[in-house]
């Protein structure tokens, strides 16, 4: 059944279930749909005299096979860096300060703009201290990208792209990227 067909307070059928918000007729009680913030790490990883981006595969539809930066929905007692934290332990094995994490960009996606994506960028981890990586139900290999270019031929989502390149920018950083295995 589709979600809030029906009044939450008295039980009576809405009217009409194309758009919130929506009204009951018969006690007046309304329905509203809640945005929803996604939060997504930037993780910087220094590597043999560079520095990547954490990434990892997706196991997981939709976009199986093509990288993505690390993140998700927040839980409910989750501040966004908090969020941002344990999503990037979840997937990717890393471990993160989430006092440390810094507002980049913020961006609502399509087709759901209210569905809005909270990038925050991390303090660098050294590559030699991340602990090994064990491939998840959601993430079945962890890499980092090096530089900008060409990231929409593998990344999963145009707005993990923006942000990226973004990132890169930031740093000076330009051309083609790299993808390593870590
Ligand atoms: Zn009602």
């Amino acid at each position: 059944m589709a979600r809030d067909s029906f009044c939450h307070s008295c039980g009576a059928p809405f009217p009409d279930t194309s758009r919130y918000p929506r009204r009951c007729t018969q006690c007046r009680t309304e329905v509203w749909a809640n945005p929803m913030p996604v939060t997504i790490a930037l993780v910087p990883i220094e590597d043999d005299g560079r520095t990547g981006l954490l990434v990892v595969r997706r196991a997981i539809q939709p976009q199986l096979g093509k990288l993505g930066l690390v993140g998700g929905f927040l839980e409910e007692h989750e501040s966004w860096t908090e969020g941002a934290a344990r999503e990037t332990r979840e997937e990717a094995g890393v471990v993160l300060d989430a006092s440390t994490i810094e507002p980049l960009w913020f961006a609502s996606s399509t087709p759901r703009p209210n569905r809005v994506l909270l990038f925050g960028a991390a303090k660098p981890i050294a590559v030699a201290s991340l602990p090994p990586f064990l491939p998840s139900h959601e993430s079945s290999e962890r890499g980092l990208v090096f530089g900008p270019g060409k990231l929409l031929d593998v990344f999963a989502f145009g707005l993990h792209v923006e942000a990226a390149q973004r990132w890169f920018s930031q740093r000076g950083i330009t051309g083609e990227h790299d993808y390593r295995v870590r």
